[in-house]
């Protein structure tokens, strides 16, 4: 992409309404706008984001055996009245009428919907296990949205809920969500301890919470020291019995602050630490709670119909945006992880009317293009000051600066944005440098 004929609304000033840095590096480099409290545009650099981090949480539920499908934004009002949530929900769900006088809802979560498609379709344990997913925007009237996308009225998320004849099964499917949600996050550079939580409004007998640390973070946690240098990557055959991996994170102790008792606490104070976090996703085991109602049923291998057991999995898919920047930032702006990176690479032409530069330039642009890399051309013309700093503010991990100092003597400058570190090469070094770092 040439800057010059991108969509790239950079803000100069810092916008007063924002309170955290996220939020702050979002408005300034023109990845969203607002429209409405709580509610916003995605402009095209957040776009890109967004899909990104969409498509690697979409690979790691495929990999987990889950299945995607699309379902509505809008539900019918009866699916809400079969489980008794439509009254229990409360101002949070927006509640729309159409013309036949139909009571509609934007819906906050998909579990009814889900149901149904699952009591129309399935009646053998033998379709068992199952686990569907979409990723899909939901609405709640959220009493104070803030933190631009962290917190908003309308948010990306992806929702999976699973499926299985008895409880013994479902912890199976609970495991293979909750160790594909360590790899999920570990992919975008995340840190995600896994807490276990309070099972809230969704109800249920399990539950674990997915927090990024951060001092904004709306979250209180409490956790053992040794969380901090835990490496969370696990290889993972999905076939084998994950109970000893999950285990072996769930003794590691971490807790929401509302399951914190300071009077039963395992942890020594000394190696007790109490933090701020965000939550990025939130997993949970709740038997029967829909099934039993709306008469989700299978015939078991006895012929006898019992309720599934179910448990529902969701990931804030644009939240995450916020949540990475929030840990990836410096004072000039965003550090993308390459993984999650609007472009891989920005090609810097200092002197865009300068032949040597600009023949430099689109050389080395066409062939980190021509090598599978998404570079981004800054041709704009513009002060190199001003060029630098946006690059910067945008946070592309890496910056190969072309400029007429350099071009005399056959070199161009390779920036690593996170590490600072800048190196005088020529630009076919330049080139393999950026490649080899691939993500
Ligand atoms: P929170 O405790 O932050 O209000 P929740 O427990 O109500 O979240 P869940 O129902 O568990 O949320 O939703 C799954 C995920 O969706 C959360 O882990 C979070 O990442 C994301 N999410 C929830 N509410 C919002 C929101 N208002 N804006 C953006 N993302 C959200
Ligand atoms: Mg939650």
């Amino acid at each position: 992409m040439r800057l010059s004929q991108y969509f790239l609304p950079l803000l100069k000033e810092t916008p007063k309404e924002a309170q955290i840095a996220s939020h702050r590096l979002m408005l300034r480099a023109g990845m969203i706008q607002q429209s409405s409290a709580g509610i916003y545009s995605w402009l095209p650099l957040g776009k890109k984001v967004l899909d990104k981090i969409g498509q690697i949480v979409r690979e790691e539920q495929n990999r987990a055996g889950a299945i995607e499908i699309m379902m509505p934004t809008i539900q019918p009002s009866e699916l809400w009245q079969e489980s008794g949530r439509y009254d229990d929900y409360g101002a949070e769900m927006l509640r729309i009428r159409d013309r036949h006088e139909r009571d509609m809802l934007y819906g906050p979560t998909n579990e009814e919907q889900v149901t149904d498609i699952f009591r129309t379709h399935v009646r053998s344990y033998k379709a068992l296990p199952l686990n569907l997913y979409h990723i899909q925007w939901k609405f709640r009237d959220e009493v104070r949205p803030r933190f631009g996308i962290m917190r908003g009225r309308e948010f990306l998320m992806k929702d999976a809920y699973s499926f299985d004849l008895n409880a013994d099964a479902a912890r199976t499917s609970y495991n293979r969500m909750f160790v594909s949600y360590l790899k999920t996050f570990a992919r975008m550079g995340l840190t995600a301890i896994p807490m276990e939580a309070d099972t809230g409004p969704i109800g249920g007998d399990m539950s674990h919470e997915f927090i990024i640390l951060a001092e904004t973070g709306e979250s209180g946690v409490y956790f053992h020291k040794d969380w901090l240098n835990t490496d969370l990557v696990t290889s993972v055959d999905y076939n084998e019995d994950l109970q000893p991996v999950v285990d072996r994170f769930t003794s590691l102790y971490a807790r929401a602050d509302e399951m914190h008792d300071p009077d039963n606490c395992p942890v020594a104070s000394d190696d007790l630490m109490s933090l701020r976090g965000i939550e990025v996703g939130h997993i949970f085991y709740f038997g029967e709670k829909y099934s039993a109602p709306m008469g989700a049923t299978v015939a078991g291998p006895d012929g006898a119909n019992t309720p599934v057991h179910m448990g529902s999995y969701g990931i804030g898919v644009s939240r995450l945006v916020g949540g990475i920047i929030e840990a990836s930032h410096d004072d000039r702006g965003i550090i993308w992880p390459r993984a999650v990176a609007p472009f891989d690479v920005a090609v810097v032409n200092l002197k865009p009317d300068d032949e040597a530069c600009s023949s430099c330039a689109e050389d080395l642009y066409g062939k980190l293009a021509a090598a599978g890399a998404d570079p981004l051309m800054d041709d704009r013309d513009e002060r190199p000051g001003a060029k630098l700093a946006s690059i910067d503010l945008i946070g592309i991990p890496w910056q190969i600066v072309v400029g007429p100092r350099g071009m005399a003597s056959g070199v161009v400058e390779v920036k690593n944005r996170r590490t600072g570190e800048a190196v005088e090469l020529s630009p076919e070094s330049a080139l393999s440098m950026v490649m080899a770092d691939a993500a």
